[in-house]
């Protein structure tokens, strides 16, 4: 997969998405990602990328032509059709149905806006969707699109050692993850669940489906209403 970064701050992207699972992703090939500065594409002297907004007000609005010169540049970059979003607190909150949907497209263009934004004739014309990370306010799309290819590189085919690690994890179901426990057995006074050191497989699955459900009814009920549960799941949330 290829993602395309558009961002005023291209050495952050690069360094956001070069460690851990998906800086191995991106060494393996697995995944691209090539940051793009608009800078480079204005024309004037003093390489403006952004002006005041009409109507006058506070702050300054990024000028659409380089950022147009610009996603024309990267979309020439690779023949595959890419899907162009706009990290924005205005689109809907990015979940992980939609980083799986994102995920098994061949490419992405993110675009990371600055100041107040970009200038709306450019959304409209170029924009295929807009994603927030959250309901607050960043500075800059840098962090929301570092989230974005985070989320979306961990899951390309080989990027993670184990792909089952990926589908017990929170979301993936539905549900949040169970709790998790490694060595000591003893750690100070506390111990593990003696289920896990029962060698019971159908026991320990029992007892993790039973944490899931129940961490999810206690901290996010809202997650329990919308999820299917088997006649099984429901008889482990009434124990
Ligand atoms: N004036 C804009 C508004 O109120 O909707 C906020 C602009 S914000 C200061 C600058 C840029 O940060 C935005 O264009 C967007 O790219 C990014 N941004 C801010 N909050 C975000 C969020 N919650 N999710 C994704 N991107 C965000």
């Amino acid at each position: 997969m290829r993602i395309d970064v558009l961002s005023l701050f291209p050495d952050f992207i690069d360094q956001a998405t070069s460690v851990g699972v998906v800086g191995r992703a991106r060494e393996r090939g697995l995944l691209q990602v090539q940051a793009w500065n608009p800078r480079d594409y204005a024309t004037d002297n003093y390489r403006r990328v952004d002006d005041r907004p009409f109507g006058g007000g506070p702050g300054m609005v990024m000028l659409p032509e380089p950022l147009g010169a610009c996603l024309a540049a990267a979309r020439a970059a690779d023949p595959a059709p890419a899907r162009v979003i706009l990290l924005s607190p205005q689109g809907p909150r990015l979940t992980q149905a939609k980083v799986r949907e994102l995920a098994a497209q061949p490419r992405l263009i993110l675009l990371c806006g600055r100041y107040e934004g970009l200038d709306e004739r450019f959304i409209e014309r170029e924009v295929d969707e807009e994603l927030s990370i959250g309901d607050y306010v960043l500075s800059g799309g840098e962090l929301a699109a570092a989230v974005l290819v985070d989320a979306v590189g961990r899951l390309q085919e080989g990027a993670l050692n184990d792909a089952a690690s990926a589908e017990q994890d929170s979301f993936e179901d539905g549900l949040l993850d169970c709790p998790h426990y490694t060595r000591s057995e003893a750690w100070g006074t506390e111990g593990v669940p003696a289920v896990l050191l029962s060698g019971d497989h159908a026991a320990i699955a029992r007892w993790r489906r039973r944490q899931s459900l129940g961490r999810t009814w206690l901290r996010r009920p809202d997650l329990l209403a919308r999820t299917r549960l088997s006649p099984a799941d429901r008889t482990l949330l009434a124990e």
